[in-house]
């Protein structure tokens, strides 16, 4: 069994380090927040004073943190997670952050003699909770035959997408197709019931036909169609707003510098942002079909 170091005991970081626990590894955490520290203690995990203390001795170190500016002050920092580890450390970052800072973290990683994954995760709380995320990796080979046991604990569906970086890419690039889907499966859904079309029967025409995609067969944004949708509990998430809001926004910084064409994203975050900007970023992101139906305020 492993000793493992955990920053970043949030929403999704405490339950995904409660499973390695419950695995049978020896988990040392570390957060910021003096309310995650406790949360963590009072769910059995060994919370440590100084983030040091988090990758010193360890086999390996998991990140769960907000964002890119994090992970980079974190890693790379003169008293970062690189500098002070042990040559050889194995370092899983599963925060959703920018491909650019990704790579750059990658690249000193591999200079300092340290094997790296990026990792981020779908699947959201629920998910983290059952242990039953979605991987997107990132990373050589060999430091993902490493990672691979431990990200089986925390999930059920683990894929290598590549390179350093491409974690990231891949979850940007699938989350940016559901963001515009949605959206399409909202101004359809509107603009039919506009027509007088019974939604329903929308549904089981186009759920059967060409314009089926997995937003509308999942994630239905109406009321009373797809029974697990969170339009049958108005709108609680699931995948919140302001996170889907953060990802596309992710995914046009990665088309501006990689100097891709993506009008439809571009687009897809302009109408996010309205959204959450409105103030219903704690919604769940199908809710957007509310605001595009015009029967919500902006
Ligand atoms: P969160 O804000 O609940 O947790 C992040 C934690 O990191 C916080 O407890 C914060 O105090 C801590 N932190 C910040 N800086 C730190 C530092 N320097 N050292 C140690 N701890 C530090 O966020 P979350 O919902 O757990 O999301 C974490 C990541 O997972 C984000 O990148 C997010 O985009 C991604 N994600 C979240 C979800 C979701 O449904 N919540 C789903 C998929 C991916």
């Amino acid at each position: 069994m492993a000793r493992i170091g955990f920053l970043g005991l949030g929403n999704m970081g405490l339950p995904m380090a409660k499973n390695l626990l419950h695995a049978g590894h020896s988990i040392v955490g570390f957060d910021v927040v003096p309310a995650a520290q406790e949360a963590a203690a009072a769910a059995g995990l060994s919370v440590v004073a100084a983030p040091a203390d988090v990758f010193t001795d360890v086999d390996a170190v998991v990140t769960m943190l907000p964002a890119g500016e994090h992970v980079r002050t974190v890693y790379t920092g003169d008293k970062g997670l690189l500098a002070g580890a042990a040559a050889g450390t194995l370092f899983i970052d599963c925060s959703t952050i920018d491909v650019a800072t990704s790579r750059d973290v990658h690249a000193e990683a591999a200079s300092r003699g340290h094997a790296m994954i990026d990792a981020p995760v779908s699947g959201g709380v629920a998910g983290a909770e059952a242990g039953t995320l979605t991987f997107m990796v990132g990373g050589e080979d060999t430091a993902f035959e490493r990672a691979k046991p431990l990200l089986e604990i925390m999930g059920r569906s683990i894929v290598h997408a590549g390179g350093g970086g491409n974690g990231q890419a891949a979850k940007i690039c699938n989350n940016m197709i559901l963001g515009i889907s949605m959206i399409a499966v909202s101004e359809s859904f509107a603009l039919g019931q506009k027509l007088g079309l019974d939604p329903k029967v929308l549904f089981d025409i186009s759920s059967a036909a060409s314009g089926s995609c997995w937003a509308m067969l999942n994630h239905n944004p109406v009321p009373g169609i797809v029974e697990t949708s969170a339009a049958n509990r108005d709108y609680r998430p699931g995948f919140a707003a302001a996170m889907m809001h953060k990802d596309l926004k992710l995914s046009q910084t990665a088309a501006s510098q990689a100097g891709a064409a993506t009008p439809l994203g571009a687009e897809a975050t302009a109408l996010y942002t309205l959204f959450v900007n409105a103030g219903n970023g704690g919604l769940d992101y199908s809710a957007i079909f509310k605001m595009i139906q015009g029967s919500q305020d902006q």
